[in-house]
């Protein structure tokens, strides 16, 4: 039998690494709060996707696991935009051929990798088993049974924190943290958010274009949809919490359905439930989660959101996270399975990468709020698609962080931010692609090289 390794949280970073280190030959045994989703999937209710790119696509595939997760997806090739008053227009993420980013069902790719971790035989999944106590000295977790109340303990050479944005293993470090020297914030952004829905067209089919990720970009907020297999699309209204658009003044009926008259009136058409699915689904707030170290003892490791939780305006998360399950498993090998190796470099190596998606996530609210409207930024963004079908060897800053796993994110985020900053400077002294001079915006990108 393999060394005992525990996780606590068998969300969708939990699962890949108890998948992963399954393969490695441990035993993993997995500790997941909420009841098994597989069970549970009709009282689920809403569907819920993601964004899944290549960064977390190369995760799945270390595990064996992207063959299964690729028929639940749904190619979204660029993003659908909507302006209030006139057209709609695709703008592609990618100038290149094969560069495009997958819905997927959170629910749908966290049961794939459930099955594929229990089909191990090395991985023991107990549901309803929420962890409240660690001992950060010995490597034991305390377990509360959901049902019953009763508390067990259970201990292990290391314990994976995986248990999403609230952790209780971050808490437990925040409870010692200047015996650990932990550092931890959590900076909320003003902006909330509602999911809401896009049911499928009468008699089937989408009642939107199907391979796009639509944005309703309104200066100050927004709202975005992803298909859905069913045919139906997974609406995000993005909105400040407070303030005079806001979902503050969003207090009855009839306020809320002239909000999405006045604002979204080519989506308000598609959606029979607006009011019931705005009154029963949660307004949540987004905040962006750093910490460190990630690592206690040797003993413990943050991963996923509960190290790094991040705003969703990149769709990078999950990808991020995947990634971690990718990071971690190349240094087990260096360190010959020894823990305290592993998940010293680990942290040290990975830090950057989480902070730099972090700031960038951020900031592409931005991005995706306002200057999608803004006609510059949609200039600087048809010379980039230009640029990245003429030359194999450039990548606008969406694309090194969507489609480049094999660049950190850190390098992702410097290089791009100076590629836009020329850009933008370029973009806002022309006035069209007419006069659009590929030679000239070669020779500038180049300055960064030197
Ligand atoms: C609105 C929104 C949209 C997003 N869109 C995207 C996107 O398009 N692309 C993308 O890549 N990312 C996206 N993300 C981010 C993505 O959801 C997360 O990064 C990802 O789920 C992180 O996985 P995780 O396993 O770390 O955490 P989670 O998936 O949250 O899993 C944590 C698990 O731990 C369990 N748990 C919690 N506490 C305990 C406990 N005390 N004991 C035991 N178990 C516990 C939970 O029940 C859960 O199952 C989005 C996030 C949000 C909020």
């Amino acid at each position: 039998m393999g060394e005992k390794v525990i996780i606590i949280g068998a969300g969708l970073c939990g699962t890949l690494l108890a998948l992963r280190l399954a393969q490695r030959g441990y035993t993993v045994t997995v500790y997941e709060k909420r009841p098994d989703m597989r069970k549970n999937t009709i009282s689920a209710g809403r569907s819920i996707n993601l964004a899944l790119s290549d960064r977390g696509l190369r995760g799945l595939a270390l595990a064996g696991a992207e063959e299964d997760v690729l028929p639940l997806t749904i190619p979204m090739y660029g993003r659908m935009l909507h302006p209030q008053v006139g057209e709609e227009t695709m703008v592609k993420y990618s100038g290149r051929d094969g560069e495009w980013i997958n819905s997927v069902s959170r629910g749908g790719l966290n049961m794939v990798l459930l099955d594929k971790a229990e089909a191990t035989g090395k991985v023991h999944l107990h549901f309803g088993k929420g962890c409240d106590e660690v001992d950060l000295e010995t490597g034991s977790v305390t377990l509360r049974d959901e049902a019953t109340g009763s508390t067990f303990t259970d201990r292990a050479e290391v314990v994976f924190g995986t248990d999403g944005a609230n952790s209780a293993i971050r808490n437990a470090m925040l409870r010692e943290s200047a015996r650990y020297r932990f550092d931890f914030s959590i900076k909320y952004l003003p902006t909330a958010y509602k999911e809401l829905e896009i049911p499928p067209a009468e008699g089937g089919g989408f009642r939107l274009e199907k391979n796009a990720l639509h944005i309703w970009p309104r200066d100050g907020f927004m709202m975005i949809a992803l298909p859905n297999l069913d045919g139906s699309f997974t609406v995000t209204l993005f909105l400040p919490h407070t303030g005079e658009v806001s979902f503050a003044q969003l207090t009855d009926d009839i306020l809320i359905r002239s909000f999405f008259e006045q604002y979204f009136p080519s989506a308000c058409a598609h959606m029979p439930d607006l009011i019931s699915d705005f009154h029963s689904n949660p307004t949540s707030s987004l905040g962006t989660v750093k910490c460190y170290p990630w690592q206690v003892n040797g003993k413990f490791l943050l991963m996923g959101d509960a190290a790094h939780a991040v705003v969703p305006f990149y769709g990078q998360g999950m990808n991020a996270s995947f990634e971690d399950v990718l990071v971690l498993d190349g240094l087990i090998d260096k360190y010959a399975g020894d823990w305290s190796g592993i998940l010293e470099e680990y942290q040290q190596i990975r830090k950057q990468d989480a902070d730099a998606i972090a700031d960038l996530a951020v900031e592409n609210e931005l991005e995706m709020r306002s200057a999608t409207a803004d006609p510059v930024f949609l200039l600087k963004r048809r010379i980039e698609l230009k640029m990245e079908q003429t030359y194999r060897d450039y990548f606008s800053k969406y694309s090194m962080v969507t489609f480049r796993e094999d660049l950190p994110y850190s390098y992702a985020m410097k290089r791009g931010r100076a590629q836009d900053e020329i850009l933008m400077k370029y973009a806002a002294g022309i006035n069209s692609m007419a006069e659009f001079d590929e030679q000239e915006v070669l020779r500038l990108i180049h300055t960064l090289d030197g």
